[in-house]
């Protein structure tokens, strides 16, 4: 009988990191229950969380190698064929009265990331959780507490969806001998952990929020086109804020609005503002890629929501419990590395995991071997995992500053010449 055999894994979360976490969990014979607080992503009546629709990232090599070692043939050839290769930044302006465009690729010898439809990917983890046999789905699942001494968990279980009236719910009580939580930012696995293991832990919502907005493809006569170069992710920095578009396989691009909370509350206060703001400090934006209309309609639609960056450690309790994702080290977004650093550490911790196994085996460790295993991903992950916060605060500056000082020398020199 091998090692995990008839042992549960329980996943919390079927997020893009419980999903892929389910599958290196699936894959070593274990019986794996994943349990997720809405309904299923791909029922098309399932509203995704805090985005209005499906929200475009950059996927990168970290996330990348991560599907790849996940033991399931294909899926990384079905993943980046749904994605566009974004080989640099487009830095938009306007000088002298004109607006202008420069290419900055994001590396010399030709290596690029990808946008890639953040639902679209999660879909497809999803879809090779579910031919596995010894993986079940629990939707509508709430996760309410755990006991990672007793391995006890409780769940609200929703009659629908969580909009749905509370009285549809009843709590279930399951037992488990491994929890992995990638319940995302706001984590009840982490805070239920935290009464187990003497955690450090820090959050801050920074100055920011966001808020997204949609720019239809060109109409042409031979059909729709991307109004602006697909290979590039496209930026207007403004300074202390900035807006940028990601493009999606259908030629749209998913845009986004990143601005100080006290800027947000000034355009809310006079939204007859917004459509000027955009002319000032995003040049070409309004009206030849979106509408004056449309730009407005749409600041008044959709949320305007925070940025929370979270550190903590250890991640683990013995052998039975492990946060995993934006459950562990949620970040700002501006290093495009929040998911693709939560695939790396399923790849990490299932690495360390196996090398606990015994030599040779397929399986998981048991629970001494496997807390041996956790401590060391802990103690690895943790250095990583801050590391990659602070560059994203970081990579903020960058986007909505640093990136016009080379455009401003290159159009000096233009201009001197
Ligand atoms: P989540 O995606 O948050 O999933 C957690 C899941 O757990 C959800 O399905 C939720 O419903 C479920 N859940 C929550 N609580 C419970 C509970 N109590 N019980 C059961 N289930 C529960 N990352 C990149 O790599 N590249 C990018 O370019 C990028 N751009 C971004 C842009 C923006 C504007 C934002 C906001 C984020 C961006 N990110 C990006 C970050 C990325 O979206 C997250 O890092 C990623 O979604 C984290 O995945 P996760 O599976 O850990 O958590």
């Amino acid at each position: 009988m091998s090692a995990m055999e008839g042992q549960k894994v329980v996943v919390v979360g079927a997020g893009p990191v419980g999903a892929l976490a389910g599958l290196y969990a699936a894959a070593r014979d274990c019986h794996v229950e994943i349990y997720e607080l809405r309904s299923d992503l791909r029922d098309p009546s399932t509203v995704p969380l805090n985005f209005t629709k499906s929200i475009n990232l950059a996927l990168s090599e970290r996330g990348i190698n991560s599907m790849r070692n996940s033991g399931c043939p294909g899926l990384i050839d079905s993943v980046l064929a749904d994605t566009i290769p974004m080989h640099g930044r487009m830095i938009h302006g306007e000088q002298s009265g004109e607006l202008f465009e420069e290419s900055q690729a994001y590396d010399a010898h030709g290596r690029f990331i990808r946008a890639a439809d953040r639902g679209g990917l999660n879909k497809r983890l999803l879809d090779r959780l579910e031919a596995m046999p010894n993986v079940k789905f629990f939707f509508n699942h709430k996760l309410t507490g755990v006991d990672f001494k007793k391995k006890l968990a409780w769940f609200e279980r929703r009659a629908y969806s969580h909009d749905d009236d509370q009285k549809n719910s009843r709590e279930i009580e399951i037992s488990f001998d491994f929890m992995i939580g990638a319940d995302g930012a706001h984590s009840t696995a982490r805070y239920n952990l935290m009464k187990y293991t003497r955690m450090f832990y820090q959050q801050e919502y920074i100055d920011t929020l966001w808020c997204e907005f949609h720019m239809e493809p060109k109409k042409t006569a031979q059909g729709d086109d991307f109004k602006l170069s697909p290979n590039h992710l496209h930026i207007w920095p403004g300074g202390k804020f900035m807006f940028i578009a990601i493009p999606s396989l259908d030629k749209s691009f998913t845009c986004t609005l990143f601005l100080p909370a006290a800027r947000f509350a000034e355009l809310d206060a006079a939204p007859s503002s917004v459509v000027p703001f955009f002319q000032v400090n995003f040049p070409g934006v309004v009206p030849d890629l979106i509408p004056a209309a449309e730009l407005q309609a749409q600041y008044l639609a959709n949320p305007h929501l925070p940025l929370i960056t979270i550190k903590c450690a250890p991640y683990h309790f013995e052998g039975t419990g492990v946060v995993l994702g934006d459950a562990a080290h949620a970040m700002v977004p501006f290093y495009g590395q929040g998911m693709n650093a939560g695939l790396e550490d399923v790849r990490v911790l299932f690495d360390i995991l196996d090398g606990h196994a015994g030599v040779g085996s397929a399986t998981l460790p048991r629970a001494d071997a496997r807390a041996a295993a956790l401590a060391e991903y802990s103690a690895r992950r943790a250095r990583d995992a801050f590391a990659i916060n602070d560059l994203a605060l970081r990579n903020y500056k960058e986007m909505r500053a640093d990136v016009v000082s080379p455009v401003y020398r290159l159009r000096k020199r233009v201009e001197e010449a």
